[in-house]
């Protein structure tokens, strides 16, 4: 039986490895916090001491950590993770985080000997729970069709995006694209009100039209005509505000990185700034038409 270590329980890690216990796999997992473990040791889990009790001895490797810095601490240095898993050890991060940091863990791997992805995901804690998600993986295809077993009990839609460092590339462009057009769906909303054009009905033309998007069919930031989008339970997440900021400033460090001018991926980072430094970090990301509605030219 493939067994597997898996370090970072939180809200993430913790259904998804809980859904690896299901599956049948042997689990050693590790929190820094020890109340993150607790109901993944419920569900079968065995308790590691450290991020290495956890991965020496497993087959495969799973992290989900909050952030490069986190990622970097745990797989990096003569303490690092990659230095003490086996050389046929697997090595999956599912961490979102910025590409720089996942391409020194991938050449710091290659140097050692040992595989690893870079394997971000979507769909959030509802998808985590349901074994949903959509997995972007980075990484050499031999590593890739071995993760992919693993990863199909964790979500339903799994793509290899290219060498390392591209899972985290998809990932942060998708935000960006998603990130702007909630912005763009709630201006338009909002401008609506003040044209007198009830919502509903600038939802059944934009709906049919070339304003058809994600964030307006799947997600409207108004109550009403998608009964399922956070705007009908005052802006519960969903996906948190914070974290759309988190991904909005990682595509805006590689934009920086590779001198591309994303005016507005940048723009968007500046005004889900404002929203979350005016209190809403915790709010859905869609919620930012009320700080839209709010404004003034
Ligand atoms: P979280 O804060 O709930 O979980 C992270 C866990 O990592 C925590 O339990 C924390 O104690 C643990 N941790 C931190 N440093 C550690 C270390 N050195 N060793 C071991 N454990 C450590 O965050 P989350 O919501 O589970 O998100 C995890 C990652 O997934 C993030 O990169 C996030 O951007 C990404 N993500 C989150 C969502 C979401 O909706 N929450 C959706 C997609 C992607």
């Amino acid at each position: 039986m493939t067994s597997i270590g898996f370090i970072g329980t939180g809200n993430m890690g913790g259904p998804m490895a809980r859904n690896l216990l299901k599956a049948g796999f042997k689990l050693s997992a590790y929190d820094v916090n020890a109340d993150s473990l607790k109901s993944v040791v419920a569900a079968g889990a065995e308790a590691a001491a450290s991020p290495n009790d956890a991965a020496a001895a497993s087959d495969v490797v799973i992290t989900m950590l909050p952030a490069g810095q986190h990622v970097a601490s745990v797989y990096l240095g003569d303490t690092g993770i990659i230095a003490a898993v086996r050389p046929d050890t697997l090595l999956i991060d599912c961490s979102t985080i910025d590409v720089k940091t996942a391409r020194d863990v991938a050449r710091a791997a290659q140097n050692n000997g040992k595989q690893v992805l870079d394997a971000p995901v979507s769909g959030g804690t509802g998808g985590a729970e349901a074994a949903t998600l959509t997995f972007m993986v980075g990484g050499s295809s031999t590593a890739f069709e071995r993760a992919r077993p693993i990863l199909e009990k964790m979500g339903r839609t799994i793509i290899h995006t290219g060498g390392a460092g591209t899972g985290q590339a998809a990932k942060i462009c998708n935000n960006m694209i998603l990130g702007i057009s909630m912005i763009a769906v709630g201006e338009a909303f909002v401008l609506a009100e003040k044209l007198g054009l009830e919502a509903q009905r600038l939802f059944d033309v934009a709906s049919k039209s070339s304003g058809q998007c994600w964030s307006l069919t799947s997600y409207c930031p108004v109550p009403g005509p998608v009964p399922t989008s956070p705007a009908n339970r005052d802006y519960k997440p969903g996906f948190a505000a914070e974290l759309m900021l988190k991904d909005l400033l990682l595509s805006q460090a590689a934009a920086q990185q590779t001198t591309v001018d994303t005016a507005l991926g940048q723009h968007a980072a500046n005004l889900y700034e404002s929203f979350v430094k005016a209190g809403n970090g915790g709010a859905d990301f869609s919620g930012i038409i009320k700080m839209i509605r709010e404004q003034r030219r």
